[in-house]
């Protein structure tokens, strides 16, 4: 489809265009296999001379329309869909990387990726640096190393909603010749398109705003096409020299653009299988067909309880980008200029047990792990999703002890603050 339409239209219409008596929205191929007429049509998939199915441990078609139509939204060349948004990081990452290799992280991102780069990476023998995303860029720059090959960020991290200067890091990272890697999942591409401020590769866990009802775990990898793998060539063999599992194929030569997707796929995906199962991938595009009526709605009530729990004088602090005075607040309105997200963070005072207090006095907004759906949810990052983190590296992560995550749905917004207000009260009086 036309990169021109614009991203509401391609929430609805990217992807799938159904042909004569097809049917007319995306279908569920649940299917393990596809079948052929010669032994040779079949040998010229598997030589990568042909594309088409063969099994869906790589590819399927149902999967395919939902991963070109997020790549559409980013403005991609590329995309493919993953089991989860860890498996989607580790692909991208490890499409790159090799034992040996290194490469570097801002610190404020999500506790899984974080384990995943800081331990099981490392097992692998591939080593993180993780960098204060806020410093000046000689200090960031100041990390590399000849073996490091990629940067890494969150547009938004969970759960600090911290905002990355996504110019600034992309411009680190091609000056020292690696790709930027951004996970955009707090963002979505309906409120900021990383490709359009320099990224080369954007990842997302499908699992929040993109599913949005939290019925689906996923992820999607998405590659803009503009690095130039060639121009690195002796750091980047995986992707630019023969690839003896394809008979010497090598992927920027036979694939152009389309090669570190291909990669991914043909390589990582035949060997690890973590593709997200067609059924997923059916309601994940349900989920993104309304993702552009319900960002703005995130975001507004988010916006909303953030200003209430300000004026609160229970509340020790509060945390969301788009707050005047918020540390990035300028950072915000560059890169989010029509929203961030539905997630904002805030201490109570009183600090951990109070936390602790509070939540269990909540009866609209529910204890859960999930993060970004369409229902109001708080989770207490330090006894939860950071709790193997030590309280040093909870505060490198950007995660106080006391920090209060709240997920902000799309209900009401009074049904919402009348929920907060009652269980503020509850939690105090003790
Ligand atoms: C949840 C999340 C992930 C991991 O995704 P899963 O789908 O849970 O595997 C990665 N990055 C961010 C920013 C997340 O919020």
């Amino acid at each position: 489809m036309s990169k021109k339409m614009k991203r509401e239209t391609l929430c609805i219409q990217a992807g799938w265009k159904p042909k004569k008596g097809e049917p007319r929205i995306v279908p569920i191929i649940q299917s393990t296999t596809f079948k052929y007429e010669t032994s040779e049509q079949m040998a010229r998939l598997f030589d990568l001379e042909d594309s088409g199915y063969f099994y869906t441990r790589l590819q399927n078609p149902t999967n395919d329309a939902v991963a070109s139509k997020i790549a559409e939204l980013e403005g991609g060349v590329a995309g493919m869909l993953t089991s989860s948004g860890q498996a989607a990081s580790f692909f991208a990452i490890l499409n790159i990387c090799g034992a040996g290799d290194h490469f570097i992280s801002a610190a404020s991102i999500y506790g899984g990726t974080y384990n995943l780069f800081a331990v099981t990476m490392k097992k692998l023998g591939i080593d993180c640096t993780f960098v204060d995303q806020d410093a000046p860029a000689e200090d960031i720059a100041r990390e590399f190393r000849p073996n490091t090959k990629l940067l890494f960020g969150e547009t938004l991290s969970n759960p600090g909603v911290a905002v990355l200067d996504i110019e600034k890091f992309a411009a680190i990272a091609h000056n020292n010749g690696v790709p930027l890697v951004i996970d955009n999942t707090f963002a979505t591409p309906i409120n900021c398109r990383p490709f359009e401020w320099g990224a080369d590769i954007v990842i997302h866990s499908t699992t929040k705003y993109m599913d949005g009802h939290a019925a689906a775990v996923g992820g999607c990898i998405v590659d803009s096409g503009n690095f130039d793998w060639d121009a690195q060539a002796a750091k980047y063999p995986g992707l630019c020299e023969p690839d003896p599992s394809y008979h010497g194929l090598t992927y920027t030569k036979a694939f152009g653009k389309g090669a570190f997707i291909t990669k991914a796929t043909a390589q990582l995906m035949r060997d690890l299988g973590s593709i997200q199962s067609p059924q997923n991938a059916f309601l994940l595009n349900i989920g993104l067909e309304t993702l552009h009526l319900r960002m703005p709605r995130h975001c507004q009530n988010a916006l909303a309880v953030a200003q209430w729990l300000r004026t609160n004088g229970k509340v020790a602090w509060v945390n969301y980008p788009e707050l005047e005075g918020n540390k990035y607040y300028d950072l915000a309105k560059k890169y989010l200029p029509n929203g961030s997200c539905g997630v904002l963070s805030f201490g109570l005072k009183g600090g951990r047990d109070v936390a602790t207090r509070f939540m269990d006095s909540l009866e609209l907004a529910a204890i859960v792990t999930h993060v970004a759906d369409a229902r109001t949810s708080v989770l207490h990052p330090a006894s939860h999703t950071h709790r193997q983190l030590s309280d040093e590296q909870l505060l490198e992560a950007g995660v106080a002890p006391d920090l209060i995550r709240l997920s902000v749905g799309i209900e009401n917004i009074d049904d919402i603050i009348a929920d907060l207000s009652q269980a503020l009260d509850r939690c105090l009086v003790l």
